[in-house]
């Protein structure tokens, strides 16, 4: 085992890192910029290195100033967290070369699965069924575009290759709109991901998202760990997400969960990875694999009762999977509510001090959050300032569970979705289960103020 992990993150992943490093008696170095000096995480750390000023460019995606903290503080390892430098090959390979592992799959893979179209090729390669759409990148031409939508069928999606959180992605209903979204895309996509690379899928009217995580060690052996649903989303961000689904037969999830784990062993993958589907009338549709730990990876936690971030750790530092497939049983259901901190009916980011934070507590209920009352959210990063998880017997305690956490959860001198997550845990729709990707959004814009 590793004596001293360097975590590339910040917030609650960047804590929930370091929890697992002190249960393995590994010592955390935790790197920060300016703007999170003050943070509780940092002040009880091991050890902190700051790595620069507030904007992330300059800190959390610096690779020299975070290798350079490595390497002062002696550190073996570096887990990326999620977001950042997670899926960022180049990082992982410096890392690498530089002389520490990298807490995550090689460069290769992270190249091969973190590009979408590449990544779709691959599935397609090992038996896995994806959105129908363009066979790679669309090429810059008018007319093969025209035929490659044509053929597919309206509405189709334009998505970046190398797009990710949501963003770089363009629906278009018809020809007269498609060349226009197509440049904006690849605009888009250039400035913002470093690639211009765009594809061509079928838009899918009502689908769910739903996913599979999987985990590998490097020694050939792989498991799936369940599924997870999280249609409930806006603007292709995921809010709450559930495991398991509710309401699709089981049989079909296992075949799913079969071939990645045979997907993984083809690619000779290692860690924590998932691969996202759309599922639409009893059928699931590959769309990505995240090459990490995702932010939903509790509610698998939960109802498998493996601990996720810690077999990272585990099989980076050479260890065996401690479980089979045979050992991985699912028990109860989970379901987080992620919360941000944004206005709750227009969303616009609301940072600033937290001036009470009270958490809920009791059976079944786990936070994690690295806030506390008096803290200050930075304007900086992303809105998410933790996630409420509760577990139950049965779909229906867990959302009484969840109900109970909300109603005692106090979060003042900021704006929150805290009143959001406890309309929905009370929709009948939601409460049913089984609700599309579109339904969040559907449901907002009936929603009475
Ligand atoms: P990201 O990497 O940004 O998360 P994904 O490819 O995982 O992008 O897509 C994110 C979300 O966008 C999906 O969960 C789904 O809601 C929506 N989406 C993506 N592709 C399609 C599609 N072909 N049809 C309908 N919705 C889609």
């Amino acid at each position: 085992m590793f004596k001293k992990i360097l975590i590339a993150n910040r917030g609650e992943i960047a804590l929930r890192i370091q929890r697992a490093c002190r249960e393995l008696g590994v010592k955390a170095v935790m790197v920060y910029s300016e703007a999170d000096r003050e943070a509780k995480y940092i002040k009880l750390a091991d050890e902190s290195v700051c790595i620069g000023p507030a904007p992330s460019a300059r800190s959390y995606l610096n690779m020299p100033a975070i290798i350079s903290a490595a390497e002062v503080t002696d550190a073996e390892a570096i887990h990326p967290g999620y977001g950042f430098l997670s899926e960022n090959a180049d990082f992982a390979e410096r890392v690498e070369k530089s002389g520490f592992k990298f807490i995550g799959p090689s460069p290769e893979s992270i190249r091969l699965m973190g590009d979408k179209v590449s990544a779709k090729q691959t599935m397609i390669k090992a038996g896995v069924p994806c959105v129908p759409g363009s066979e790679g990148a669309l090429p810059d031409d008018a007319a093969f575009i025209k035929r490659t939508a044509k053929q597919i069928g309206y509405p189709v999606i334009i998505k970046a290759a190398g797009g990710g959180g949501g963003r770089g992605m363009r629906v278009v209903h018809t020809e007269a709109a498609l060349l226009h979204a197509v440049q904006t895309t690849r605009a888009e996509a250039g400035a913002a991901f470093g690639n211009p690379e765009v594809y061509m899928e079928k838009f899918l009217q009502n689908p769910r998202h739903i996913e599979i995580q999987i985990m590998a060690d490097q020694h050939k052996n792989a498991v799936w760990l369940g599924e997870r649903d999280c249609s409930m989303q806006r603007r292709h961000q995921k809010i709450i997400e559930e495991a398991p689904a509710p309401g699709i037969p089981r049989k079909l999830i296992e075949r799913m969960g079969e071939r990645c784990v045979a997907a993984v062993k083809k690619i000779g993958y290692r860690g924590a990875g998932t691969f996202e589907f759309l599922y639409e009338d009893g059928e699931f549709y590959f769309i990505e694999m995240n090459t990490r730990v995702q932010v939903e990876h509790p509610v698998t936690e939960w109802i498998t009762g493996i601990d996720i971030v810690r077999t990272q750790i585990m099989v980076a530092a050479g260890e065996k999977l401690p479980f089979a497939q045979r050992n991985i049983q699912l028990k109860g259901h989970a379901i987080e509510c992620r919360i941000n901190a944004e206005d709750p009916y227009k969303f616009i980011p609301s940072p600033g001090r937290i001036t009470t934070w009270h958490t809920p507590g009791g059976p079944g209920v786990r936070v994690d959050s690295h806030i506390y009352t008096n803290y200050f959210v930075p304007p900086n990063y992303d809105s998410m300032i933790g996630k409420i998880i509760v577990h139950g017997d049965t779909r229906e305690q867990a959302l009484a569970r969840m109900s109970t956490a909300l109603a005692e959860t106090v979060v003042e001198g900021i704006n929150t979705n805290v009143a959001l997550h406890r309309e929905l845990m009370v929709d009948a729709k939601f409460v049913d289960g089984g609700t599309n990707i579109h339904y969040l959004e559907e449901w907002l814009s009936k929603r009475e103020r």
